[in-house]
């Protein structure tokens, strides 16, 4: 699906955090939003989620307003991934993926979805862990539950704040290849992350935001070291290795 943010602020009370923000991404894109901490990235990921109600501007999915959408409908196109998320819950892997299926369900969970469910646990390597009460898995595991959990909505747009934050590298791997691989199906990724080198590798475009404004977007080709300097306030130097850009800080 085609999302066109046009000119959008939002404030927290005095706050204001985001500033005429406009960008768009379409089917097949996957968009890395990245910048410093508090420079907005969660809260665009909010108001993008209708979490947050945006103070000016719009936000159109295939040219239809956002606002016009209702919360039934949303919830099939869309599915959203919290960067805090705990699973702190006692519920098994198998109920916490079933929970995505809500949409879908009135009454009890059709055989269709509880299959649904499986399928989506055994493309996620969780069907050894169905049964386990998910305060219970690592963090690789928990993250892979709720993405399982989010595809349980069928979204057309998935939405991942700092998907990859806490785990180790191979497993940020596997999520990245993952989400490049959904985005290759069709599903719009959007996702904030801070491993600028791991954007640059998965994602087609880029979205930098510097205290709550846009200050430079495209494709792979913002990824050069003024923009990296300003945007974190850094010297770097960006080394192209292979197929991949390496962004790497200079000594202070
Ligand atoms: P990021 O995700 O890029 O780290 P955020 O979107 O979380 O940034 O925050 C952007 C700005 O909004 C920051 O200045 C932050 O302190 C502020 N902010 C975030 N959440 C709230 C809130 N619930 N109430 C007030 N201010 C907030
Ligand atoms: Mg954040």
């Amino acid at each position: 699906m085609r999302i066109k943010v046009n000119h959008i602020s939002f404030s927290y009370n005095e706050l204001q955090a985001l500033k005429d923000i406009s960008f768009e991404v379409d089917t097949g894109d996957m968009l890395a939003i990245i910048g410093q901490n508090g420079s907005g990235k969660s809260t665009l990921l909010k108001c993008m989620n209708r979490i947050l109600k945006i103070n000016q501007g719009s936000i159109e999915i295939n040219e239809r307003p956002l606002s016009a959408i209702s919360p039934a409908k949303l919830s099939q196109i869309m599915a959203y991934i919290p960067q805090t998320e705990e699973a702190r819950t006692g519920l098994t892997v198998f109920d916490t993926v079933l929970l995505g299926r809500k949409p879908y369900i009135s009454g009890k969970p059709s055989a269709h979805d509880l299959e649904f469910v499986s399928e989506l646990l055994f493309r996620l390597e969780l069907e050894e862990e169905a049964m386990r009460t998910i305060n219970t898995l690592s963090g690789g595991q928990q993250q892979r539950v709720f993405i399982a959990r989010a595809l349980a909505q069928q979204p057309s747009i998935l939405l991942l704040d700092e998907p990859i934050a806490n785990l180790d590298i191979y497993h940020q791997m596997k999520v990245m290849k993952l989400l490049r691989q959904l985005s290759a199906e069709g599903i719009t990724v959007i996702i904030t992350i801070h491993d600028i080198n791991m954007a640059a590798r998965f994602c087609n475009k880029a979205l930098m935001l510097k205290q709550g404004t846009v200050f430079a977007s495209g494709d792979q080709s913002v990824y050069v070291s003024a923009n990296i300097e300003y945007l974190y306030d850094i010297e770097v130097e960006v080394v192209r290795y292979k197929d991949n850009i390496c962004i790497m800080p200079k000594n202070l």
